[in-house]
């Protein structure tokens, strides 16, 4: 089962995306995460990233697909995967789709969460006193809520036209709400939108 866990900055997917992961019982792929490791290990590739994700500018695609590509190639990856913060362009979505094909495997469903902008300014702010994020000032919040709006939203148009099922679901509650609805809707069960 691969399912791709989207939704804007604070919507709860890094929350819920190890959750997802251990319900369906299958690993979890946080681009973000990886790109903070390597940020904090000062690696070239991380002296690479580390600027652009503290002004909370997006990472170039070839550096994402790159990560993704040598990760989704691992066997232990046959029974599926959570995909959390990737592709978060419609050039990451496309170069994913030629991996995938080469594998003769395809996306089983795109979860998209649904928090409404006022919910997510008083999250991010939320989190930005309990984790101390560099990249969750307002000024780089602005930016990367333009991004997801322009380049990722765009996304989904992309799994839609390809006829891959998408799933709504309501990001608003608490998180074990959230992760029920979530697993409900990437069992088939769930709110969807073909
Ligand atoms: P996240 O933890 O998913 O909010 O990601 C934090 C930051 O990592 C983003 O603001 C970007 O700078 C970078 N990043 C994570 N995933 C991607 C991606 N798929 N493409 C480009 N940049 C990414």
């Amino acid at each position: 089962m691969l399912v791709i866990l989207m939704g804007p900055p604070g919507s709860g997917k890094g929350r819920q995306a190890p959750l997802l992961a251990t319900d369906l019982g299958v690993k979890q792929l946080s681009t973000g995460d990886v790109l903070r490791v390597e940020a904090s290990r000062g690696s070239a590739l991380g002296a690479t990233v580390a600027p652009l994700m503290e002004a909370g500018a997006l990472v170039p695609d070839d550096l994402v697909v790159r990560i993704i590509t040598d990760w989704l190639r691992e066997d232990d990856l046959a029974p599926g995967a959570v995909l959390d913060g990737f592709p978060r362009t419609v050039g990451q979505a496309r170069a994913l789709d030629h991996v995938l094909a080469d594998q003769g495997r395809g996306i089983d469903v795109v979860i998209s969460l649904q928090v409404p902008e006022e919910a997510l300014a008083e999250r991010i702010l939320r989190r930005a006193e309990e984790q101390g994020r560099a990249d969750d000032t307002p000024a780089t919040v602005r930016r990367r809520m333009a991004d997801h709006r322009a380049k990722t939203e765009p996304v989904l148009d992309h799994y839609r036209a390809a006829g891959v099922r998408i799933a709504d679901v309501d990001g608003v509650g608490a998180i074990e709400v959230v992760r029920q609805r979530i697993r409900a809707a990437a069992g088939g069960d769930g709110h969807t939108r073909a």
